[in-house]
């Protein structure tokens, strides 16, 4: 069988070698040597000025919304996960959808104007299978509005923009290093902000809020990373450039051998992870079609993004166009460390008939 994407998972005596290090301090959580080590570590490596190393890639986008104080009505895309969307929900925020830019998948910056109201107060954006939103005509409309904005980077680990970490860019980036995105630490993700004062209120608020033990600075829950956690992903990092290598070869492979199907248009001057490959259909007949031929022989793509979040069950209803159709259309092919060029060859080819 071949599943959408494999966690990779480093040789299990690198992993306890780590963890025993954790064994031998007696102490698996609440910010131990292995979660600052492993922030530090990617501090470095990304070329961040902070990081905070949460327990997943979900929270963090509550707690960024709960640090900037969004209320009303936050801009975002319905073409990304569904945790983009829970999260705004979640904050009792009111979702605005934008509809997406039909080559770069990403939010529409030219349609975000139109959509602002007296009250709005923030963007929520995705950068979509790790491809840079159009952050500098998003921040000229926030400043120009004064709106704060959040970018959703679960995809972009590694990723970096006109020469800079994707994560420097918004007031807040969130990442997630779930054990299906290209770095991972089973669950995990991050916080990221260059400004030191939110720094402080995204840290409290993922830790209690706690100020010491018997104080407190404000609101807060719990997204701290576990040394568990920590430990996988310092075990996982070493291996990151050669993941990124293996997935760029598979995804050259499909880019020469499915030249005539719509791919990913990445922004100019992006240095990309390789994350996904997504194809999208002329029709969603074709693509069931596709999917099915391809799920006769074992093979198993996923519909990422699908449905449109604008369809979710506790979502007012209103129809984005671009966003609907593009989800009802694309599909990500197979792309993980070890996947064979015979099976690229039979996926190309079934793809070729269809
Ligand atoms: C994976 C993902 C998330 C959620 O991350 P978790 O670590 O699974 O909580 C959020 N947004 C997007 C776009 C994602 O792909």
């Amino acid at each position: 069988m071949i599943p959408v994407t494999k966690t990779f998972l480093p040789p299990q005596e690198e992993y306890q070698a780590i963890l025993s290090r954790a064994w031998d301090a007696g102490w698996i959580t609440n910010r131990g040597v292995l979660v600052k080590e492993l922030e530090e570590k990617l501090k470095s490596y990304l070329g961040v000025p902070n990081i905070i190393a949460t327990t997943n890639g979900t929270l963090p986008l509550q707690i960024a919304i709960k640090a900037l104080k969004l209320t009303g009505e936050i801009i975002t895309t319905p073409f990304s996960y569904v945790a983009t969307t829970s999260s705004i929900v979640w904050e009792n925020c009111t979702l605005v959808f934008v509809d997406i830019d039909p080559e770069y998948l990403s939010i529409d910056d030219t349609k975000i104007e139109a959509a602002i109201t007296s009250k709005t107060t923030g963007i929520l954006a995705t950068h979509v299978f790790g491809n840079p939103c159009n952050v500098g005509a998003i921040d000229l409309i926030a400043k120009k509005y004064e709106l704060k904005v959040i970018y959703d980077a679960a995809h972009c680990f590694g990723v970096t923009y006109k020469g800079e970490s994707i994560f420097n860019y918004g007031n807040v980036s969130t990442c997630s290093f779930h054990a299906t995105k290209i770095f991972h630490t089973g669950e995990g993700g991050a916080l990221f902000t260059r400004d030191e004062d939110l720094l402080h209120k995204l840290f409290y608020h993922h830790n209690f809020g706690h100020r010491g033990q018997e104080d407190f600075y404000g609101l807060g829950l719990n997204a701290k990373m576990s040394e568990l956690q920590a430990a996988l992903g310092l075990s996982v990092l070493p291996y990151y450039e050669f993941l990124k290598a293996e997935r760029k070869k598979i995804i050259t492979f499909y880019n020469i051998h499915l030249e005539e199907m719509q791919r990913l248009r990445l922004r100019d001057e992006t240095s990309w992870n390789y994350s996904y490959f997504p194809v999208v259909f002329p029709s969603e007949i074709k693509l069931v079609e596709a999917k099915s031929a391809l799920n006769a022989v074992g093979i198993f793509p996923r519909r990422y993004f699908y449905p449109s979040l604008n369809s979710l069950p506790y979502v007012e209803y209103k129809e984005i166009p671009i966003a609907e159709s593009v989800s009802s259309r694309i599909l990500c092919l197979p792309v993980y460390t070890g996947l064979e060029t015979v099976n690229l060859e039979k996926i190309c080819n079934i793809l070729k008939e269809i």
